[in-house]
């Protein structure tokens, strides 16, 4: 069996087209959606990322705002900006790009910013969301996943899905959203004992552990779907994911490459929640509910 390609690109393509539609319909009753992109130092591959971001939300009509501060800012001003950004109707999304410098608790900074502006998904509040699921913002990267699974017309209901990796940005979130939807759900890290005992019996097989060539066909059970979140930069500069996907192509029946699968879908969803943001703040002006909508104040116990 060779599996068929799971295509991100063209994916995240259509969407991006949609998209358009969708701030035609906002500019039509006076909203340009708005994401503010919050860059704390000059790390590279965060400039690189921030730059790709803002360059998508502008393919799509969405108005960016890049926000950059230096390495040493203090953390009371970088939460003096989000509570300006809070507070500002033309931003409806609010991003912060991780890692922060050291100096910053970024707990402390993602819970600043208003639920109803969290696109990323990272606040508490959307991450508890997510265990009862009623999510605001699913987190961008597994709502991505969760759309190329969608595309294998496979209902997941009832499937063994293993997922490899526990982050709080993707293998956690990963498995509460396919829990949400009846799978059966593993989830696999590091101190894993006999990794390959459980990725055998996975009908959908998730990988987002960042190594290179950490699932080999042995691991793969034949005919199972596989999603490679992995983005890993060998030392002669190619881009491969975790899976060795020459080997397990011939195994699985749908797979998704590196680069071209997931990737692009995370920049997708991030504008995909930017814009429910923007036409659910619409809907609750129109409803005149404005102030019942706005973010819960939620306190965050201290110890
Ligand atoms: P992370 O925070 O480093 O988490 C990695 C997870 O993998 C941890 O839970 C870790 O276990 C687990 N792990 C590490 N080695 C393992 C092994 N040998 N066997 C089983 N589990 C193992 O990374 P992340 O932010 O979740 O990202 C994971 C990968 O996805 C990276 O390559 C990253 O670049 C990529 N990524 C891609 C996108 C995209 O848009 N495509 C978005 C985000 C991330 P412990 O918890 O026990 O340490």
């Amino acid at each position: 069996m060779t599996a068929q390609i799971i295509d991100g690109k063209a994916l995240s393509k259509s969407l991006r087209e949609g998209f358009k539609t969708r701030v035609a319909q906002l500019g039509a009753q006076g909203v340009q959606p708005g994401l503010a992109v919050i860059l704390v130092g000059d790390n590279p591959a965060s400039r690189v990322y921030v730059g790709n971001k803002v360059k998508a939300c502008e393919e799509v009509g969405v108005r960016s705002f890049h926000v950059g501060l230096a390495a040493d800012t203090p953390e009371a001003e970088v939460l003096a900006t989000i509570a300006r950004l809070n507070a500002d109707p033309a931003v409806h999304g609010i991003l912060i790009q991780l890692p922060l410098p050291p100096h910053i608790d970024p707990r402390r900074v993602l819970e600043a910013i208003s639920v109803n502006k969290d696109v990323d998904g990272f606040h508490l509040y959307n991450v508890g969301g997510l265990v009862v699921g009623n999510t605001i913002f699913p987190p961008c990267t597994p709502y991505g996943v969760q759309l190329l699974l969608d595309t294998t017309g496979t209902d997941v209901t009832g499937k063994n899905v293993v997922v490899v990796g526990a982050s709080n940005i993707v293998g956690k979130p990963m498995a509460l959203m396919l829990l949400q939807r009846e799978a059966t759900v593993t989830i696999c890290h590091a101190k894993t004992r006999d990794l390959a005992q459980h990725t055998i019996l996975a009908d959908i097989l998730i990988v987002a552990a960042g190594k290179p060539g950490l699932i080999v066909p042995q691991m793969v059970k034949q005919g199972a779907i596989v999603i490679d979140v992995g983005i890993n930069r060998l030392p002669d500069g190619k881009i491969v994911g975790d899976v060795d996907f020459d080997g397990v192509k011939e195994k699985a029946s749908w797979i998704t490459p590196v680069p071209g699968g997931v990737g692009p879908m995370t920049v997708t969803m991030l504008i995909e929640n930017t814009l429910r943001s923007a036409e659910r703040a619409l809907r609750m002006r129109q409803a005149d509910d404005y102030q019942d909508w706005e973010a819960p104040v939620i306190h965050p116990v201290t110890g």
